[in-house]
């Protein structure tokens, strides 16, 4: 169902500059009725048990692949990037959705357990879905970022409202003509669109909020919930550190480096957004970066590794991350332009070297396909320097030796971390996902990504008689300090 008014969003092609068709505004004071419309369909949809519900999440799958041209034409047209990528995208949706259909049962299992050391009694936790989920998701990757959070919260058995990005609502909406296409019951999945004031009445509206987005959005999300103790699900904007030390492959490290420091014109949350490089071998490093940077091409047709950036205004961005580099004493080795086009602008992939951390490139979000390179005198540094953020979404390690990568990543301050890899954690849904700091709270993917969208109940059950009474310490009181100072002493006194 989507509420149909004058107002209208129009998209217009990246790419092309051609419309790329509209989409009506549901007005925020329309919202809290279709969440309470939602939320009747819940009432059946989060009765069913996990086993009855999971044919229709394996359908959905199915449906995903039938329609992937199609899905990739509209990723296409709303965002610009290429071709090859929109599909990739569809297949990184299509993964999680296999594995939360493989594994829902599980993770919706009630986990046993008993009162302790007392074993006189017994107890489980039980997942009952919240209600209605709230999801609201960015335009970077449209389609995968809200199916990842609709998939799990079909799944717990949640009814769900999207609101896709006002900037690739189609991408996002398409969901909502999948899930009917799958069979899946009228009303599970209810798409509305809108600007912010939208996003901001289903925050008011739905009982769970699963939010991808800026840090900005997501502070102010926090802010609109304040007072209800919903929970969130907040996953945010990042600045993801690279270290690559003197035993690493420098050439795989810095094709990574290049490759995922320019993936979707730079756009991704997991981007490799600052390298640090051990002294020993930052020339060398630097030398691969260049050549692999130097490869790629910002435009169109078959030398289009580069796609446009999506707006204007996420190209002043990274033109005044960059201004600001230079001002304080950094080097542009490579590019550090846009370049337009009569329909599209784009951004030279960009190499800046001699950069410090009281640049912006080195702090905030830049988003764009530019790789800022540090040169840095040992590993205690590089830590160091990669810890030195507000953010702390994703990171990598670079080194042939694991146990050393490991140690590394242990210690590294974000949600995720990959040794000799970057990114790749979008393709672990058997792994908790999730950034902390600016980056976020809570998390998707693994049995705890379905367990997000629930109410964790934990039920006790007496054996014998009330615990209490077992105990000693019912009406009338038998028992007084001298019996609980004996209970300390016996069962936990003696505990090495
Ligand atoms: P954004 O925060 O501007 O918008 C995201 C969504 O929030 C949109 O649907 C928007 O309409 C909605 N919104 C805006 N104001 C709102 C409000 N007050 N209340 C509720 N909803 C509101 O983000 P964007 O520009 O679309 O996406 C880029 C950002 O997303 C980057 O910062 C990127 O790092 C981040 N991101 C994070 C992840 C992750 O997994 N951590 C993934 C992708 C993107």
């Amino acid at each position: 169902m989507t509420a149909i008014n004058e107002r209208t969003i129009s998209v217009v092609s990246p790419l092309t500059g051609e419309s790329a068709g509209s989409v009506p505004v549901t007005e925020p004071s329309d919202v809290a009725a279709i969440v309470a419309k939602s939320r009747e369909t819940f009432e059946t949809w989060g009765m069913l048990s996990p086993q009855d519900r999971r044919p229709l999440i394996r359908s959905l799958t199915r449906t995903v692949v039938k329609n992937m041209e199609r899905i990739a034409d509209v990723i296409v047209s709303e965002t610009g990037k290429d071709r090859g990528d929109a599909h990739a995208e569809v297949v990184l949706a299509l993964t999680t959705m296999d594995y939360v259909a493989r594994t829902m049962r599980k993770a919706l299992r009630p986990i046993k357990g008993g009162s302790w050391p007392f074993l006189v009694t017994r107890g489980w936790t039980e997942y009952h879905p919240i209600g209605v989920a709230g999801v609201i998701s960015p335009w970077n990757y449209p389609f995968y970022l809200p199916m990842l959070s609709v998939i799990q919260a079909l799944a717990a058995g949640c009814s769900v409202v999207l609101k896709p990005s006002e900037v690739a609502p189609h991408s996002g909406g398409i969901i909502g003509d999948l899930a009917v296409e799958a069979g899946l019951p009228d009303g599970v999945v209810t798409v509305i669109h809108g600007y912010g004031d939208t996003g901001a009445a289903l925050v008011e509206s739905a009982d769970v909020i699963a939010f991808t987005g800026s840090t900005e959005v997501g502070r102010l999300i926090a802010q609109e919930a304040v007072g209800t103790f919903k929970p969130l699900i907040l996953e945010l904007g990042g600045k993801d550190a690279m270290i690559v030390l003197e035993d690493a492959s420098l050439k795989d490290a810095a094709r990574t480096a290049a490759s995922f420091g320019t993936f979707n014109a730079g756009q991704t949350c997991v981007g490799v957004e600052r390298v640090y490089v051990v002294d020993e071998v930052y020339d060398e490093f630097v030398d691969h970066v260049m050549d692999a940077m130097r490869s790629l091409n910002a435009g169109q047709g078959d030398r289009g590794d580069i796609g446009p950036m999506i707006d204007r205004r996420q190209v002043s961005v990274i033109e005044s991350h960059v201004a600001d580099a230079i001002d304080k004493g950094a080097t542009i080795a490579l590019g550090g332009k846009r370049h337009e086009t009569a329909d599209a602008v784009y951004y030279e992939p960009t190499v800046v070297l001699d950069v410090n951390h009281t640049m912006d490139v080195m702090h905030e979000e830049t988003f764009g396909p530019v790789v800022p390179i540090m040169r840095v005198p040992d590993e205690a540094t590089a830590l160091h320097l990669a810890n030195d953020s507000k953010y702390g979404l994703h990171g990598s390690v670079w080194t042939k030796d694991k146990r050393r990568g490991e140690r590394i990543a242990s210690r590294m301050k974000t949600g995720t971390v990959a040794v000799n890899d970057h990114l790749i954690n979008f393709f672990y849904p058997t792994i908790k996902l999730g950034g902390i700091g600016d980056s976020g709270l809570g998390g998707v993917m693994s049995g705890d990504g379905i367990r997000a969208f629930c109410v964790h109940r934990s039920i006790t059950e007496a054996r014998f008689r009330p615990t209490t009474m077992v105990l000693g310490g019912w009406l009338p009181r038998r028992v007084g300090p001298r019996w609980w100072k004996f209970l300390a002493r016996a069962l936990f006194g003696w505990r090495r």
